[in-house]
């Protein structure tokens, strides 16, 4: 009925967003019967006249729909349709003016062509583009048909014309969106790298950031976004002092060089990079890589200030490419201990030699330049430790809200990405009576997947048990401390798990210890292409999520034994009286909702106290246990069977009339009858009565139905006991 019900509705609001499209459909007819001649107009037929205005309205409202509300909140299958409708319309409606002014041999004709070829850029999905065309094809068929014989060769030409423009625009708006999306990309990575290399050359970030995985992407951007701040901070104060220095010394130039890379043989120099620089020249330098060191050279094999005079522009820095005439120059190193960070050159033109206290301010400044750099590095390095902190917080977090132990799992891999980039990552349980490990969790990442021999290890290492040896998870849980000790594949034929399972190609490797308290739990595995993943701060960080994870992986097995313990009963292992209880709260809404039947069958073993006195108590336990196994064995995985008290117990079978429940519960009477029971006592059987109740004939709640079921049983003790009784047959 509800499924009739859906169908109808979806149909009618397609309708209704397709009114559009049916009235064009109709359109399309008319427009072949010949109903839009200019003559059937002209002659101001009432029908025709009405049809056109109706046309009009519907165009206008599709109109007015996109442009006065193009925002308006729809799902996107339905703007997809209103688009579709819009174009369609607007197609018909041409075919409308192409019919009115002489149909197919119409002087509009360019119309109809611009039309299409306009559709066939603005769409936003190919399928919309592909049924516009479709519908065109179809209206100009319906134009044909209208224009009488004889325009065969026409339409032929009219088809062509269309398929060309239609064809030939969307291929040039393809290709042109492609150029400009691969433009937007190499922009972007143009920038990024020059951000990174200016970070580099501060030393504003710690290591080389390697092209990324996909995985470790956010982290990589975060951290390009805190070395974008601190270089732009760095620029700033930079050209603030040395613009004081132009002005305040009378200079022509002051430019802070770079030194970059150590250059190669022995006599080589570093790559000279102009970093920051004031001047009134025109011909300073193009690119800011210099080609060579130049007169400069000296300054950097031998960091000591230098003052030069007279130059008289036969000698020029290597900054200006062109015939600038400085007379005098002084050079600055930069040290930062040994090394040499860069140059702080001054120069001017009007034969002024530095004098001592203008060497001492060059001095003083190169000493605060290097301040503002060492400065922000601590800026920056505190805000990545921030970072990093924060991640780790994130981390914690995930793994305390993890109640199972799958869900442990999960987390654990959610909070080791925030950490750590990996491409594999495994955990393993340990047990340390069988001193066996087992893989129960692989995780591998998308880009990983795509790599032949990464693709499948999943597969491969999934429920994989292996005993304990020589592999590295051997060797983290005997050790209780992380393996290899540096993070990295000792080589590639190193043993991880067992000897058939080798990670090819892991260039880093950790495995976790899971730690709770003095047990190892088992091992987190992480592997990754790239070399030098697990620097010893992210090791540090990862120990302590090791730790984590061992804490709630114990958390959740306890949390899990404590909710199988308050559900099952002891005895028989059977869903105890509470948890039935919500268990058939659940089926009998449901049965409610859907109209299902369903039985419910009380059980109660006859003479119990007898067999206790007689047999003793241990062997009454004894037949509880067997009755339990009996009826589980018997019932279907959506039955319940639980243990509602005592002796007695409770069996739904969900889907069954109180027929059906006879003869199943007819057959377990007699298969307990025909069971033998031994105790020290000697040898027993025991029997057991029934009463049925079936839902909703018997009664329409839960409580009537376990009340009539209790009568049903009832009766049966009465009558004899070693019976079923059904409620709807007592007399
Ligand atoms: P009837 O045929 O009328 O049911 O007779 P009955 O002796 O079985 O009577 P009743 O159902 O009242 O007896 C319930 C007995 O079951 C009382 C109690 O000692 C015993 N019993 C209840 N729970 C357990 C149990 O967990 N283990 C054992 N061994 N006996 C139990
Ligand atoms: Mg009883
Ligand atoms: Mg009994």
């Amino acid at each position: 009925m509800t499924a009739i019900a859906r169908g109808l509705f979806v149909v009618r609001r397609q309708a209704h967003e397709l009114g559009g499209v049916l009235l064009a459909a109709a359109f399309a007819s008319m427009i072949s019967m010949g109903w839009f001649s200019a003559h059937s107009v002209g002659r101001g037929s009432v029908v025709v006249l009405s049809a056109l205005a109706v046309f009009g309205v519907v165009l206008g409202r599709a109109l007015w729909r996109e442009f006065a509300h193009p925002a308006s909140p729809a799902a996107a299958s339905t703007q997809e349709l209103r688009e579709f409708e819009l174009g369609t319309l607007l197609i018909v409606g041409s075919y409308l003016l192409l019919a009115l002014t002489g149909g197919a041999r119409s002087f509009l004709y360019p119309l109809a062509y611009a039309l299409v070829s306009f559709l066939a850029i603005v769409h936003r999905r190919r399928w919309i583009g592909a049924a516009w065309i479709g519908v065109t094809m179809v209206m100009e068929l319906a134009l044909a048909r209208a224009s009488g014989p004889g325009v065969g060769a026409l339409v032929a030409l009219h088809l062509t014309w269309l398929g060309f423009f239609a064809a030939g625009n969307s291929l040039v708006l393809s290709s042109v969106t492609r150029r400009l999306r691969g433009a937007h990309r190499r922009a972007m990575r143009e920038e990024l790298a020059r951000v990174r290399q200016e970070a580099r050359d501060f030393r504003l970030i710690a290591s080389q950031l390697p092209l990324a995985s996909r995985a470790e992407r956010s982290r990589e951007e975060e951290e390009l976004r805190m070395a974008h701040g601190a270089v732009h901070a760095v620029h700033e104060q930079l050209y603030f002092t040395i613009d004081l220095l132009c002005s305040s010394l009378d200079l022509h130039t002051c430019a802070l060089l770079w030194a970059r890379g150590e250059g190669q043989g022995p006599r080589a120099t570093p790559q000279l990079v102009i970093k920051e620089m004031a001047t009134a020249s025109e011909f300073i330098a193009n690119a800011p890589e210099l080609e060579s060191a130049g007169m400069l050279a000296g300054s950097l094999r031998d960091p000591k200030p230098m003052r030069l005079k007279s130059l008289g522009g036969r000698r020029v820095p290597p900054y200006y490419d062109g015939p600038e005439r400085v007379t005098d120059l002084c050079v600055v190193p930069l040290k930062e201990g040994a090394v040499v960070r860069g140059l702080l050159c001054a120069d001017r033109k009007n034969d002024r030699p530095f004098e001592d206290a203008e060497l001492a301010v060059l001095e003083k400044a190169a000493d605060q330049i290097l301040r503002i750099i060492e400065q922000e590095r601590s800026f920056a390095a505190v805000e990545r430790e921030k970072y990093e902190q924060e991640q780790f917080y994130a981390a914690s977090e995930l793994l305390n809200q993890a109640l199972t132990v799958e869900d442990v799992h999960a987390k654990t891999f959610a909070a080791v990405a925030r950490i750590a980039p990996y491409d594999l990552a495994v955990v393993t349980s340990y047990d340390a009576h069988a001193k066996s490990h087992e893989v129960i969790a692989v995780s591998l990442a998308a880009d990983a997947a795509e790599d032949r021999r990464w693709g499948r290890l999943p597969a491969q290492l999934t429920d994989l048990v292996f005993a304990d040896g020589s592999g590295l998870v051997s060797m983290a849980v005997k050790n209780r401390h992380y393996m290899p000790a540096n993070g990295e594949a000792p080589d590639s034929e190193v043993l991880v798990f067992d000897q058939n399972s080798a990670i090819e190609g892991a260039r880093s490797l950790l495995v976790l210890p899971l730690v709770r308290g003095d047990q190892v739990l088992g091992t987190l595995t992480l592997a990754c292409r790239r070399a030098r993943a697990y620097p010893a701060p992210t090791r540090e960080m990862l120990r302590v999520i090791g730790h984590q994870v061992g804490v709630s992986l114990q958390n959740a097995r306890m949390y899990q034994s404590m909710e199988e313990r308050a559900t099952t009963d002891g005895l028989t292992g059977l869903t105890n009286h509470r948890c039935f209880q919500e268990r058939l709260e659940h089926l009998h809404a449901l049965a409610e909702r859907t109209g299902q039947k369903y039985s419910l069958i009380l059980t109660d073993v006859d003479h119990f106290k007898g067999v206790n006195d007689t047999y003793g108590h241990p062997a009454g336990d004894a037949v509880l246990r067997r009755v339990a196994a009996l009826f589980t064995g018997r019932a279907r995985k959506v039955d319940i069977v639980a243990r509602y008290g005592g002796e007695e117990f409770v069996i739904v079978l969900p889907d069954t009339d109180g027929e059906g429940a006879a003869l199943f519960a007819n057959r377990l009477r007699e298969e307990i009858g025909e069971q033998v029971m031994n105790s020290e006592h000697g040898n027993f059987s025991v029997t057991i009565s029934m009463g049925i109740a079936e839902f909703p004939h018997d009664g329409a709640s839960r409580a009537d139905l376990v009340d009539r079921a209790d009568k049903a049983l009832y009766w049966s003790k009465e009558h004899g006991r070693n019976r079923v009784t059904r409620y709807a047959e007592m007399p």
